[in-house]
């Protein structure tokens, strides 16, 4: 089962990696993650990966695919993996493509979390943090009792700087034209499948498992 996963920022990616690596019992493979224990470590990947980093900028492709490439070597990888946050460009994907076939293998499927943008727009601005406790609302999926106020300690809510409008709209623009030909990428090998994440997140899963339920049939 070697299975990439994508889904815009707010799509509940996360949230549905955890569920298939659970469910499917295969590793979980996030570059994020990766790149952030190396900062945490202070190795030289993360003291390179951390520049990219900051500056809200992708980690250029060699050296993600190199982590990449080492980490599908590993014995734990035999039965199946979980892709998640790679590949982000055409090139990487090209790159996975040629590695894939070096062990002999190929991706059986790309689940991507559909969610449309004024949707994910909802998500992402309505998140309120205590100021006092740093409890985390959402005025519309996980409303605090009273408004404003936190439910816990009673704190003054507030909105983080950057999950205001404009800085969301800007980064999950920048997201859609990155993903844009990685679709269609996959779209054009006939590996990609859409999954409604416009649902509630058990259907979600359902949905996910159905498709993943019937690579192994
Ligand atoms: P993520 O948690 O997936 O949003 O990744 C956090 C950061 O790590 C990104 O903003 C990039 O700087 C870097 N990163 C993660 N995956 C990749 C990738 N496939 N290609 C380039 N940079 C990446």
């Amino acid at each position: 089962m070697n299975i990439v996963l994508m889904g815009l920022p707010g799509a509940g990616k996360g949230t549905q990696a955890e569920r298939i690596v659970d469910e499917f019992q295969i590793p979980h493979i996030s570059t994020g993650d990766m790149f952030r224990s190396a900062v945490k470590e202070g190795t030289p990947l993360g003291l390179e990966a951390k520049s990219y980093m900051d500056k809200g900028h992708l980690v250029p492709d060699e050296v993600v695919i190199g982590i990449v490439k080492e980490r599908l070597g590993k014995d734990d990888c035999e039965r199946g993996f979980l892709l998640d946050g790679f590949p982000r460009t055409v090139p990487q994907a090209e790159a996975l493509d040629r590695t894939l076939q070096e062990l002999n293998r190929s991706i059986d499927a790309v689940i991507n979390i559909d969610v449309n943008r004024d949707a994910l727009l909802a998500r992402l601005t309505g998140r309120r943090i205590c100021r006092e406790c740093g409890a985390t609302y959402h005025v519309i999926y996980n409303p605090p009792k009273m408004e404003g106020k936190c439910d816990k300690c009673g704190g003054e809510l507030y909105q983080r700087d950057d999950d205001n409008e404009e800085t969301v709209a800007t980064r999950l623009d920048v997201n859609i034209n990155q993903s844009k030909p990685l679709l269609q990428y996959y779209s054009d090998k006939g590996l990609l499948q859409n999954i409604n994440g416009e649902q509630d997140i058990d259907k979600v899963f359902d949905d996910i498992a159905e498709v993943l339920r019937g690579l192994s049939q």
